[in-house]
C-alpha cells in the first residue's frame, strides 16, 4: 500500500513559523502500515541497523523542531525537583508551578518536609489534586533523606527509587535535569510516541526505556526525553495526532492516523503558551 507523500507545513496558511510544524520539503523514505490510533506499526521486518539509523534521524528532526525543549517544572535545587515531580502526578506541570514557590518557602529543606504539619501541607497541595497521598509521599520523602542521606538527595538511580513516592520516571527526571546524568523520561506522552514512530511494541515503561536506549546515544537522552514529551503535548496528541503538520512524517510509519490536510492539522498544533504541561 502506497501512502502519500507528507506536505511541507510551509503550506498551511495557519502558522508556517510555528517551529513545532515541518519546515522543510520532505520525502517518505519507506513506506509503513498506517497504524491504528494506540496500536504500534513495529515492523519485525525493519533490521535493526535500518531502525537506529530512522530512529537517529527522527531524534535530530526533533531537535530542529523543539529547539526550546526543557524541563516544565521551576526548580533551583535537586530537592525541589525531587519534590515537584512527585507532586506532578495526575496534574499538569503549570498547575505544579503555581504551588511550589509557597511550598518551597516554607519547607527549604528535607527536615523541614520531614517535620511538616500535615494540614497545613495538605492546604498548600491542594490545588494538585490527590493532596493526602502526595502530601504523605513529600513527608516520607523527607523523613527518608533525613534518615538514610543526611537530608541530601542522593544522586544514583539505585538510592532514589527507593524514596517514598519515586519510581524510575521520578528518579529519570532528577538524574538528567538537576544532576546531569542522562535519562529517558518514560511519561504517557513519551510512551505513546515511540510505539507510534515503530521503535518498540512494549507497553512496559521500563522496557521502553531499554528498547529506546539501544536507538538513542546516551549523552542525549535527557533532552531528547524532553522534545517527545514536547511533541506529545504540542503534535502527536493522544487522540487527534496533527500528521498534516508534523514535521516526523517522512519516517513515521504511523503518519496518516490523524488529519492530513495541512491547513486540518496546523490547527491541531498547540502553540507553546496553548500546550500544557501535563
Ligand atoms: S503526528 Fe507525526 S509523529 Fe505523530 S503519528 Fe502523525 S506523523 Fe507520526
Amino acid at each position: 500500500m502506497s501512502r502519500p507523500v507528507p506536505p511541507p507545513a510551509s503550506q498551511s496558511a495557519e502558522s508556517p513559523a510555528d517551529p513545532s510544524t515541518c519546515t522543510r520539503p520532505t520525502r517518505a523514505r519507506r513506506p509503513g502500515p498506517v497504524a491504528r490510533l494506540g496500536v504500534s506499526p513495529f515492523d519485525p521486518q525493519e533490521s535493526p541497523l535500518a531502525r537506529t539509523r530512522r530512529a537517529r534521524r527522527m531524534a535530530r528532526e526533533l531537535a530542529v523542531i523543539h529547539p526550546d525543549a526543557h524541563c516544565e517544572l521551576d526548580f533551583t535545587t535537586p530537592l525541589e525537583l525531587l519534590v515537584a515531580t512527585v507532586l506532578s502526578a495526575q496534574t499538569t506541570d503549570k498547575t505544579v508551578n503555581k504551588v511550589t514557590p509557597a511550598l518551597f518557602a516554607r519547607y527549604p529543606d528535607a527536615a523541614a518536609y520531614a517535620g511538616a504539619d500535615r494540614a497545613e501541607l495538605e492546604e498548600i497541595l491542594k490545588p494538585t489534586g490527590f493532596f493526602r497521598a502526595k502530601a504523605n509521599s513529600v513527608i516520607g520523602l523527607g523523613q527518608a533523606l533525613v534518615e538514610r542521606f543526611d537530608g541530601v538527595v542522593p544522586g544514583r538511580m539505585a538510592d532514589l527509587v527507593t524514596l517514598p513516592g519515586a519510581g524510575r520516571k521520578t528518579a529519570n527526571v532528577v538524574l538528567g535535569n538537576a544532576f546531569g546524568v542522562p535519562g529517558l523520561t518514560v511519561d504517557t506522552h513519551f510512551g505513546r510516541l515511540v510505539r507510534r514512530f515503530g521503535w518498540t511494541a512494549e507497553e512496559d515503561p521500563v522496557k521502553v526505556e531499554t528498547e529506546v536506549a539501544e536507538l538513542v546515544p546516551k549523552k542525549e537522552w535527557t533532552d531528547f526525553s524532553h522534545r517527545v514529551i514536547f511533541h506529545g503535548r504540542r503534535v502527536c496528541h493522544a487522540k487527534k495526532p496533527a500528521c498534516g503538520a508534523c514535521g516526523l512524517a517522512a519516517w513515521c510509519p504511523s503518519y496518516g492516523i490523524g488529519p492530513l490536510d495541512p491547513e486540518v492539522a496546523a490547527k491541531l498544533v498547540k502553540t507553546p503558551a496553548a500546550s500544557d504541561t501535563e
